[in-house]
């Protein structure tokens, strides 16, 4: 057998069999200095300093090792250490994880520099707040996300969205103010996120909703100003069917509606799964005036979703889309 002192060890691959313990309000964790040291030269500073004998006055120990104050949050720093020390938590997309988890992640991995489990949250997140909505068109099969994240949990957006503009990830942004945005004033004004929401946050918000109606107003307009195709079949029917239904359907999707009877501004999603749109498009007008809406239909979504960075105070798609890629990679 070959002596122990002509063994190579390898730098970066040899951990001691040291642990520091975390502390960050009233719960502790016991980890290994060294994985942590490794994984971010924050931590490495954090946790390097000469471990002063058990006992010593004025230095906090448990089992006689010395405590580290983390300033963060115990249901932050849990899935993040999670994240750290547990190959199998914190999967690449799409494996399921907690979407306040993933936030988590998002927010600690930044902080102490942990580059490949921030560029996993970020990515994690465009499940739900996509750059590029080809992917999930439907929209509406964002709702099978596998991050557990709802629509109707007003409180989600609320938390992401000033994380998000800390990180500065703001590709994410417009998606997530576009969801913030298809909420009622009375579901968002109650949450204790809003209390909290920065104020130039809130002030995008309140504009926010205003935009979302002239969307709904757009994808109606193109609708009902449509001029039946020249291939028309019947083209009173067929004018007469698009007035009927944009004045039911403009009514229906009107935020003016009662709480109890709310439907979403959801302008993207509005005729995503309606009865109403489809039974309009495939029964009650002509072959050719149903490809001639369905295409109109088509380029104003396109110019709505073109719309979105602007509704929030960003730039272009394209430009936020160059700095994803710094960040990410192409
Ligand atoms: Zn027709």
């Amino acid at each position: 057998m070959q002596g122990e002192e002509t063994l190579k060890r390898v730098d970066g691959l040899w951990f001691d069999a040291d642990a520091v313990v975390l502390r960050a309000d009233d719960t502790v964790f016991r980890v290994s200095r060294s994985v942590l040291a490794a994984r971010s030269t924050v931590f490495r500073d954090m946790v390097a300093f000469p471990q002063p004998a058990a006992g010593t006055p004025d230095v906090e120990t448990i089992d006689g090792i010395p405590v580290v104050r983390m300033f963060d949050s115990p249901e932050d720093v849990e899935p993040f250490l999670r994240a750290v020390f547990d190959s199998s938590y914190f999967m690449p997309a799409p494996a399921p994880i907690d979407f306040l988890a993933v936030l988590s992640i998002l927010r600690l991995s930044h902080k102490y520099g942990v580059e490949y489990l921030f560029q996993r949250a970020l990515l994690h997140l465009e499940h739900v707040y996509p750059v590029d909505p080809s992917p999930h068109r439907p929209l509406h099969t964002l709702a099978t996300n596998h991050l557990g994240y709802q629509a109707g949990k007003v409180e989600l957006d609320l938390r992401a969205i000033p994380l998000i503009r800390q990180v500065e990830a703001t590709w994410l942004l417009p998606f997530a103010f576009y969801s913030l945005g298809t909420y009622y004033f009375e579901e968002v004004f109650p949450s204790a996120f809003w209390a909290t929401f920065p104020e130039d946050l809130q002030r995008i918000f309140l504009c926010l909703q205003m935009k979302h109606i002239r969307m709904i107003g757009a994808m109606h307009h193109c609708v009902g100003e449509a001029s039946p195709s020249p291939k028309c079949r019947s083209e009173d029917q067929c004018i007469s069917e698009m007035a009927v239904f944009c004045c039911t359907s403009i009514l229906f999707n009107s935020p003016l509606n009662d709480i109890e009877e709310r439907v979403d501004l959801d302008p993207l999603l509005m005729w995503d799964q309606s009865l109403a749109w489809d039974n309009f498009i495939e029964n009650q007008i002509c072959e050719s005036c149903r490809l001639k809406i369905l295409a109109e239909k088509e380029d104003v979504w396109w110019d709505l979703w073109e719309q979105l960075p602007a509704n929030c105070g960003l730039e272009k798609w394209d430009v936020l889309k160059q700095r994803r890629q710094v960040v990410l990679g192409p």
